[in-house]
């Protein structure tokens, strides 16, 4: 059976680029989304390497570039607010000629729905309940809505994915933690940070807070004509990550809870955390969750696939979720469309083309949970070392960083002369 109706769980970065492509192929995507409307804000994500093309060939790198936070560089302070090392953003991601984007997920989010709403339904405030694969295609059950019969389903619902869920059984089964918890709420822009972020490490714990361009403390991203928004940016981040070796055992239920933990883990660590402390205590978007990530042995089930966080969740420690979902979206699109839409053809080689990519981009993430929060003192010394090397190694050629290469690590394929209409 050819399909054509796809419905999408998600509607943050995956779920829109899937249906855009969809769309643009003729497909009849339609996208579910739990939140009543499209998520705002968040933290800042990055596009990169081949990313960076996907977007291109959507028509939507001008309004990615409008939104980039303009994060020019990271300080590394010690206790006493003293910088002992400072990297360029652009070394951090091994972006050497510029090309790559950071802007808030949120704005991104945004700039794939705008570019979709027209021409794909979205369907807010819903989740599916139950799937059932029969000989005329999925039926779908809904909390809410009426039950629909479809040809595919997609689950682009994130690190918790319902739709991983309900085909493949409970999370246990592929979450893997790195060690490491992290929190993130939005806090007053008390230190004047201009497009930059600040970290304090202590063994076993960060403490940061970063401040891109003005327009990251607005909902809406940048439009095109639009002059550039002058002035501090009255808004910081602040992210509290440490280490606990539990096997991802701390999951507070509640948000009194997760501020319990946190003001246990970093009560009395001096720079500015106490600030940060107050922060997390009136910010009620706190974010805070186990650094995990999605291993799974194959991301289709019949016709229900997984794109995006739900199949290959590399944790935020990797930088390159985004960029993979990117990525995930626009080849498991072009691949339906260059079978015609038989998925027994297309949903096998979306994952042929994909899965060493999204291996290498996972691989980085290991390190990057060291590199963030070393868990001892030696640990500690050496990153800092690395961080006080790493401009000299770029000038001197060294092959980037892992993340660049990571990133680069795929050759899109051209699908635009395909259509199944
Ligand atoms: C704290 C943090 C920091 C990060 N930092 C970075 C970074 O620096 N760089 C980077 O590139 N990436 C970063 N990431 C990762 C990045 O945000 C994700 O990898 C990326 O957004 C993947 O997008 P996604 O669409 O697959 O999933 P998500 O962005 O998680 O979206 C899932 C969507 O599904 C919806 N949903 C959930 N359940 C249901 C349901 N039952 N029914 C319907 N809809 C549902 C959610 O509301 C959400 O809109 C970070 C992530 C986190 C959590």
């Amino acid at each position: 059976m050819q399909t054509r109706t796809v419905l999408i769980s998600g509607a943050s970065v995956a779920g829109p680029a899937l249906a855009f492509w969809l769309h643009r192929y003729g497909f009849d995507p339609v996208v579910v989304e739990r939140a009543p409307r499209p998520r705002e804000g968040g933290y800042a994500v990055d596009v990169r390497g081949a990313a960076i093309t996907a977007v291109e060939r959507m028509g939507l790198l001008p309004d990615v570039r409008r939104a980039h936070t303009g994060t020019a560089r990271a300080r590394f302070v010690d206790g006493a607010g003293r910088t002992v090392a400072a990297l360029d953003a652009g070394v951090i991601g091994g972006d050497t000629d510029g090309a790559d984007a950071e802007l808030l997920r949120g704005h991104l989010a945004r700039i794939l729905i705008d570019a979709t709403r027209s021409t794909c339904e979205y369907v807010y405030g819903d989740s599916i309940a139950a799937l059932e694969e029969g000989p005329a295609g999925v039926r779908v059950s809904f909390e809410n809505g009426p039950d629909r019969v479809v040809d595919l389903v997609v689950g682009a619902d994130g690190l918790h994915s319902n739709v991983r869920a309900l085909a493949f059984g409970p999370e246990e089964r592929y979450l893997r933690h790195l060690g490491r918890y992290i929190a993130i709420c939005t806090v007053p822009n008390h230190l004047g940070l201009d497009r930059e972020a600040v970290l304090c490490t202590t063994p076993g714990r960060v403490a940061g807070l970063y401040s891109g361009a003005p327009h990251t403390a607005r909902a809406e991203p940048p439009r095109a004509g639009e002059p550039p928004l002058t002035g501090p940016n009255p808004e910081a981040k602040a992210l509290l990550a440490f280490a606990r070796r539990d096997g991802g055992a701390t999951r507070p239920a509640d948000r009194a809870d997760r501020v319990r933990v946190l003001e246990e883990v970093f009560g009395g660590m001096g720079w500015e955390v106490p600030a940060v402390l107050a922060g997390v205590r009136a910010d009620p978007d706190l974010y805070f969750d186990g650094i995990t990530q999605i291993r799974m042995p194959g991301w289709t089930r019949g016709r229900t696939d997984l794109v995006g966080d739900a199949a290959y969740g590399p944790s935020p420690m990797s930088g390159q979720g985004t960029s993979m979902a990117l990525v995930g979206a626009y080849v498991l699109a072009g691949e339906l469309a260059a079978a015609g839409g038989d998925p027994a053809v297309a949903l096998p080689r979306y994952e042929a083309e994909t899965r060493a990519f999204m291996r290498a981009n996972q691989d980085i993430a290991a390190p990057g949970a060291r590199f963030l929060v070393p868990a001892t003192a030696p640990g500690l010394r050496v990153r800092d070392l690395a961080v006080r090397s790493a401009p000299l190694l770029a000038r001197l050629g060294a092959p980037g960083s892992r993340v660049g290469r990571a990133a680069r690590s795929i050759t899109l394929r051209d699908y635009r002369d395909h259509a199944v209409r």
